[in-house]
């Protein structure tokens, strides 16, 4: 079970783009202290790399490194070692997180083109090579699968196809989609994939990681402006000192995320979760366009991890409504497209079909309350 609410003592479920609700099993794994120096706690963290390389990748051709922070700190390190001061890359920018690597590129001094789509519309493989014809010196490219700002899921099988031989790396944000949707490094054309601990694989906060082929992460040697974010070097500490992570490493997220790879492995695997967040979706999205709730994406561009929903005209008002859902024990998210008002509901972690038919149910009686439902009486009127 995870916390009461405080008010109401009402169990809460996070509806949110991470962190995710987790099972109490995840939880119990970090109920133990354990020192950086021993290698039973070593094994867990060279388990942890032999098992991200064995879902993303292959393991004679590919290395995993996990590096402290959030999701973003992976990113940064990534951008910041894989592309060296010469190079240049592209990013795709179709949402908050994509224009988030535009800024870490910028900001770390690397020389950055955008690829700029509108937020509901998906990256598109054709105007991506247009652009590295129009600007040969592009070296790495960089794109989010799941751009969590809206819930669209890039096509990047079918960018990475196209641009695969074009001598790009290309490097992925997979946060959001790393364990809830299969991919893998050869699905992906991808030379780098990103994600965290908190997303699909259903951990908690506190790492990120990266799986890449070896040759990127031998070739990216001594090209970090940064010391604590150079995965080339807490690579190599990982490889010649048997999984001992260069500065403190989170501990007890390290032991909930093997529990959680445990816990995927139990639940059938990622095709089996991606199974269950599609579930979870549809039952949404009919649930909340039964209700009258219009959601921003066309399906076939929508993710099955989070869902954009415009929001009702007046009354409507998202706090109040956001605090009447965490008092009934669900806490949504706001939206965060530039372009239209809008909320979000994510489907992934330990939510299972039952949970989201309780929380539409929970909607409904929110907004008949609130007045920007109809009533029952006034629906069954013809
Ligand atoms: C969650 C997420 C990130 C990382 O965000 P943090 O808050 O730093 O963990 C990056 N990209 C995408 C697509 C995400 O969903």
């Amino acid at each position: 079970m995870t916390q009461p609410d405080q008010a109401t003592g009402t169990r809460q479920i996070l509806l949110t783009p991470g962190p995710l609700t987790t099972t109490s099993r995840v939880r119990e794994a970090m109920n133990r202290d354990v020192s950086t120096w021993d290698t039973d706690y070593n094994d867990v963290v060279q388990d942890i790399r032999r098992q991200l390389v064995d879902l993303v990748g292959q393991a004679d051709r590919d290395s995993a490194v996990l590096v402290q922070g959030s999701g973003t700190f992976g990113i940064e390190a990534a951008l910041g070692t894989f592309v060296p001061r010469s190079g240049s890359v592209l990013v795709i920018d179709n949402g908050a997180y994509g224009r988030r690597m535009l800024t870490i590129a910028e900001r770390i001094g690397l020389t950055a083109v955008s690829a700029h789509f509108p937020e509901t519309a998906p990256a598109d493989a054709s105007s991506v090579t247009n652009l590295l014809n129009a600007n040969p010196d592009i070296t790495h490219v960089a794109a989010v699968h799941c751009e969590t700002t809206s819930g669209m899921l890039n096509p990047l099988e079918e960018l990475g196809e196209a641009i695969s031989d074009r001598g790009v790396t290309f490097l992925v944000d997979a946060m959001s989609s790393l364990g809830g949707i299969p991919l893998s490094l050869d699905s992906l054309h991808a030379d780098i994939v990103v994600s965290s601990a908190n997303k699909c694989i259903q951990g908690v906060p506190g790492f990120a990681f990266v799986v890449a082929r070896r040759r990127a992460l031998e070739a990216s040697e001594g090209q970090a402006p940064s010391l604590a974010l150079d995965l080339h070097d807490q690579w190599q500490v990982m490889e010649s000192q048997y999984g001992k992570w260069r500065f403190t490493s989170p501990t007890h997220t390290v032991l909930a995320f093997a529990e959680a790879l445990a816990e995927l492995h139990d639940e059938g695997g990622v095709s089996a979760r991606h199974h269950r967040y599609c579930t979870n979706q549809a039952l949404l999205v009919e649930g909340m366009e039964s209700l009258g709730f219009v959601a921003l994406l066309p399906r076939e561009h929508q993710s099955p991890i989070i869902t954009t929903f415009h929001n009702p005209s007046p009354p409507f008002d998202f706090d109040t409504f956001y605090q009447a859902l965490k008092h009934r024990g669900f806490v949504i998210y706001p939206g965060k497209v530039t372009d239209a008002d809008t909320f979000r509901i994510g489907n992934i972690g330990d939510i299972h079909p039952a949970d989201i038919r309780r929380l539409l149910a929970a909607i409904e009686q929110v907004g008949r309350d609130a007045g920007f439902l109809p009533s029952h009486n006034a629906r069954a009127q013809p």
